[in-house]
């Protein structure tokens, strides 16, 4: 299925993203309980969406006949399916975490240790644009209550230290500024951007160099005062050990569909624990079925350390399911069994 961006020129640095592809997968168990989910393969992570179809074909056909209610067990069967291919394992985790839910009667936060909060904090992306059309995007934003905006760079420090002088301007200190490159500095630009965006009292910035420049990020880590977050270097556990163990970044950005599920992602939450590394929810754009699954991890978590991207389902047009409800810039943590999403009708 495809999600049309409802701003047609939504793009971030080096990518135009018009339109966001996915599967929702259903799970039947024999007595009929159904759990779903949603592969939601990014492409500039290697993911495409045909990839993801066929992985999940591989990995149904691995699954008929198992207990349904084994999460971990089923997991370990679908790892073993296939390598990478981390949406559709994630699809597949989720929608075993929603049968389960269902079959139990619980809100899916049970499962994962129970609920720690009743609303969590939104942050909204500005797509990249002008430093006057961006400006203007966070401030209809504060006004409709969004406490936290994050703002995409493009890699060009003198336009991107604009962007942040004119968002700060327009939005004033009571909002939350952060930005995300997605990579597209250098080394030494991503420094020289720090130095000149740090006056404008910006909280963190996201993976500002390329994941393949080895310890690139480290560098950036050290010489910038405002805290680096890995994103697109925090696609495996093992990476996430790496980037705690040996101190390379101040936080990390946690995806479902990137880590390859609830499962994993927890297991990344946890690693930043123990190692006092920030870590949040990023950017799950999709169907309000993805952003409900990510909004119960969310709502398990206890060391969520900032504002997590889980309102990116306002931005898209056509999506199945209905639910959710975002309350003076906070998503509220559904109550329901399962997920808290229906289809539409
Ligand atoms: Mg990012």
């Amino acid at each position: 299925m495809s999600l049309p961006s409802i701003d047609a020129k939504w793009r971030i640095s080096g990518m135009a993203l018009p339109t966001y592809d996915g599967v929702i997968i259903t799970l039947i168990a024999d007595d009929g309980s159904i759990g779903e989910g949603y592969g939601f393969p990014f492409p500039p992570l290697g993911e495409t969406p045909g990839g993801c179809f066929n992985a999940l074909d591989l990995m149904g056909k691995a699954l008929i006949g198992k207990d349904a209610l084994a999460i971990q067990a089923n997991m370990d069967v679908v790892r073993k399916v296939i390598p990478h291919n981390l949406s559709a394992k994630a699809g597949v985790d989720c929608a075993l975490h929603d049968m389960l839910a269902r079959f139990l009667k619980v809100p899916m936060y049970q499962l994962l240790g129970g609920k720690t909060r009743s609303r969590i904090p939104l942050m909204r992306i500005l797509t990249l644009k002008s430093p006057k059309e961006m400006r203007e995007k966070a401030v209809e934003l504060a006004r409709q209550g969004y406490r936290y905006v994050k703002i995409k760079t493009a890699g060009n420090v003198e336009e991107d230290i604009e962007r942040v002088k004119e968002v700060r301007e327009g939005v004033g200190q009571d909002v939350s500024i952060s930005v995300d490159p997605n990579q597209a500095y250098l080394t030494k630009e991503a420094i020289a951007f720090s130095r000149g965006a740090e006056k404008y009292n910006v909280k963190m910035m996201e993976q500002p160099v390329h994941f393949s420049y080895g310890t690139a990020i480290d560098d950036v880590t050290r010489e910038s005062s405002i805290p680096i977050e890995a994103d697109e270097s925090a696609t495996t556990v093992e990476g996430v050990m790496d980037l705690a163990v040996n101190r390379r970044v101040d936080g990390v950005n946690l995806k479902i569909p990137r880590s390859g599920g609830i499962l994993t992602t927890m297991a990344m939450a946890n690693i930043c624990a123990i190692a006092g590394l920030s870590c949040r929810l990023g950017a799950n754009v999709g169907t309000r079925l993805l952003t409900a699954h990510a909004v119960h991890v969310g709502a398990a978590l206890p060391n969520l350390d900032y504002a997590c991207e889980l309102a990116e389902f306002e931005r898209l047009g056509n999506d199945p399911y209905e639910g959710l409800s975002i309350v003076d810039g906070e998503i509220v943590v559904p109550d329901e069994v399962g997920s808290g999403v229906r289809r539409r009708q």
